[in-house]
């Protein structure tokens, strides 16, 4: 079988070191986790990993998740605290544990435990964003005497938290093998401002995230909470299962989310997919996104235009 890598827009500092290891037969589940680790690295990207933008107390808080196809495990890690890997860290909750999910100093102590490094993720500009955006917007009565956010009072700010694909986006990853094995990577810092300890759905393994070798993957970006009530990655691969074609499959899955949301031209949502012989698929409820691609017959990847979907009511 022929390898194929698809990724978010984002994704583009990751495909080199993805594409590696597809080339010389390495396995979707080590390129998908190489091609997000490049993007955790970014720091110019302010949606994940090192350079993230942080919650309403200024602290990045990371969300991720992978899931092998062939076996069907998976492993995540939510509101995860000065670790920039959370791919990785994802990846070994996987491969050690028998959990799927940790999250907040559980995962801190994990990843400490399995030796990642320890840093500071907040960077001077992503800091500089919050106080300019959010921290001095704050009124007053917000904080105590010593400037201090009141914390009964923070429920009132999370008006304030943003989409962050308005300044820049999750990280989707998925990719088939020459062995016909699938495997999908997310990563995020979530929306910027969130309520501490909030969740999207990058770490929800059928939200944001699902793959399964028999049919396909899909990996979500947009308004987490939608994604996770709607169950979006898993209903994509539902519905290969029933027979869709794998466009048929990602369009069904939109229409779904119309239900959700009552004003659902107001939605932000985009999706990549894969299917099982290797085509690729890619929408999004605006115009303007894109994702990045590429297969054997190409000598490097490339960005293209998503299939635009808007979601009527
Ligand atoms: N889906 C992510 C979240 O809800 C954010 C995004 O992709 O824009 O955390």
């Amino acid at each position: 079988m022929q390898p194929v890598l698809l990724a978010s827009a984002n994704g583009d500092v990751g495909m080199e070191a993805a594409w590696a290891i597809l080339a010389v037969g390495g396995s979707a589940l080590d390129a998908v986790e190489a091609g997000t680790r490049c993007v955790e690295d970014n720091p110019d990207d302010h949606s994940v990993g090192y350079g993230g933008y942080p919650n309403l107390l200024g602290e990045v808080e990371l969300d991720a998740s992978i899931m092998d196809g062939c076996t069907l495990r998976a492993g995540a890690v939510g509101a995860l605290r000065g670790y920039r890997h959370a791919i990785s860290v994802a990846r070994r909750v996987m491969d050690e544990l028998p959990h799927v999910l940790l999250v907040g100093d559980g995962a801190a102590r994990f990843a400490d435990e399995i030796g990642m490094q320890a840093e500071n993720l907040l960077t001077p500009e992503a800091e500089h964003a919050y106080r300019e955006g959010i921290s001095g917007r704050l009124p007053d009565d917000f904080r105590d005497a010593q400037g201090a956010l009141i914390g009964d009072l923070l429920r009132r700010a999370t008006g304030l938290a943003t989409d962050p694909e308005r300044v820049a986006g999750t990280v989707n990853f998925l990719a088939i093998d020459t062995q016909g094995n699938i495997a999908s990577a997310v990563s995020t810092s979530g929306w910027a401002w969130k309520y501490p300890g909030r969740l999207g759905d990058s770490p929800i393994i059928g939200a944001g995230n699902y793959a399964d070798n028999r049919y396909g993957a899909a990996a979500c970006t947009g308004w987490g909470e939608l994604a996770i009530r709607a169950s979006t990655a898993r209903s994509v691969v539902l519905y290969l299962q029933q027979g869709l074609a794998l466009e048929d499959a990602c369009r069904a899955a939109f229409a779904d989310l119309a239900a959700f949301e009552r004003d659902p031209q107001r939605v932000l949502m985009s999706m990549v997919a894969l299917d099982r012989a290797g085509n690729m698929c890619a929408v999004s409820t605006s115009a303007e996104r894109t994702f990045v691609y590429r297969t054997a017959a190409m000598k490097k990847h490339k960005r293209t235009a998503r299939l635009h979907l808007p979601l009527v009511p």
